[in-house]
This record gives C-alpha cells, sequence and structure tokens, in this order.
C-alpha cells in the first residue's frame, strides 16, 4: 500500500550562549549521537530531519545550527528572519546561559516573523548535580514559549521537544 502522506516543510533556527549544546542537541536529534569533544559550530550549520506526525502527515525541518560566539551574533537575523520556529538553549549549569536565552526570547519576539513558535530548552539534565537554574517553566509558559529540560548526552526529552515543535506548527496553509 501506497501511503499518500503529505510532508510540511518548516525552517527552524537555533540560538543560545556558546558551548549549551546547542550542536550536540541537533546531532542527537539528526544522527542519535553524541560527541564529548566536538569542536565549535563555526558561523552556522545546516542539517534536516523530518518527524512523522501519523500516516499522513510529515514535518522536515530545515534546522539551522547557529554559532553562540559574540563575534557571529550580527549573523543571527540571517537565520532567524523567515524562520518558522526556534530553539533557544541554555545550560542548567550556567546562569550566565539564562540571562542570554532570554535576550533571545526578547529579540526573537520584537524581530522574527510573529508567527514563529519559539521553544526555550534548559540542556545538560544530566549535570543535575550541577544545577545551577531551576525549572523554568513558568517563565516560558508566561512567555508563551514552549518548554522542557533536555540533554543531549542522554537523548532525555530530546525528541519530545522536537515533536511538540512539529505539533505546534501549521499544517493546513
Ligand atoms: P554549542 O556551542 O551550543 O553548539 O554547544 P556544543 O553542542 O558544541 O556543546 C558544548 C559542550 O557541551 C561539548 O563539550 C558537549 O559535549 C557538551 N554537551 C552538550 N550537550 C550536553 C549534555 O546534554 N550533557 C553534557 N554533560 N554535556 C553536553
Amino acid at each position: 500500500m501506497t501511503t499518500q502522506g503529505k510532508t510540511y516543510q518548516f525552517k527552524l533556527v537555533l540560538l543560545g550562549e556558546s558551548a549549551v549544546g546547542k550542536s550536540s542537541l541537533v546531532t542527537r536529534f539528526v544522527k542519535d549521537h553524541f560527541d564529548e569533544y566536538r569542536e565549535s559550530t563555526i558561523g552556522a550549520a545546516f542539517l534536516a530531519q523530518t518527524i512523522s506526525l501519523d500516516d499522513n502527515t510529515t514535518v522536515k525541518f530545515e534546522i539551522w545550527d547557529t554559532a553562540g560566539q559574540e563575534r557571529y551574533k550580527s549573523l543571527a537575523p540571517m537565520y532567524y528572519r523567515g524562520a518558522n520556529c526556534a530553539v533557544i538553549v541554555y545550560d542548567i549549569t550556567q546562569t550566565s546561559s539564562l540571562d542570554k536565552a532570554k535576550s533571545w526570547v526578547d529579540e526573537l519576539q520584537r524581530q522574527a516573523d510573529p508567527d514563529i513558535v519559539i521553544a526555550l530548552a534548559g540542556n545538560k539534565t544530566d549535570l543535575e548535580a550541577r544545577r545551577a537554574i531551576d525549572t523554568k517553566a513558568k517563565y516560558a509558559d508566561e512567555a508563551g514559549l514552549l518548554f522542557f529540560e533536555t540533554s543531549a548526552k542522554t537523548a532525555h526529552n530530546v525528541t519530545e521537544l522536537f515533536t511538540a515543535i512539529a505539533k505546534r506548527m501549521p499544517l493546513e496553509q
């Protein structure tokens, strides 16, 4: 039997401070792999991955993984402009990374497409013993964001994060 399914394509951008695990989350999602000693992303990297929501519905994400370094900051609008969804990542062991994440939320809410779906991801839950930031579900809820705490290392909530975004996307265009 052939399926007559439809594939919906969306541009997704990852933003957040350097070393919070943006590339690792993408690698976990796309390749189901984790690399402890990966090289930093220069500029931005592009990957694609699909999620089947049901027999008839597939969501394809074109993923732009941006470099977090301050010196690449001026490039960011190029990636979030025209983005349908964004994952803003912080590291639950680094307080500064949450401040940075909140400033990305502000910037996107002011300057990105008004319909952009934004998810906040508190990464590195495997480092619970070094947690410096309590769960930010309330902040995310008030800001209208999807929210997950994740671990690219153990794969905790990674599929759940991207699936929740897929389900939030407008599929009847
Ligand atoms: P990016 O600069 O935000 O893209 O961060 P990377 O993906 O390059 O990760 C930065 C460092 O954090 C690397 O050494 C990763 O191995 C590590 N890392 C990423 N995600 C996790 C995680 O969930 N748990 C732990 N323990 N380390 C992680």
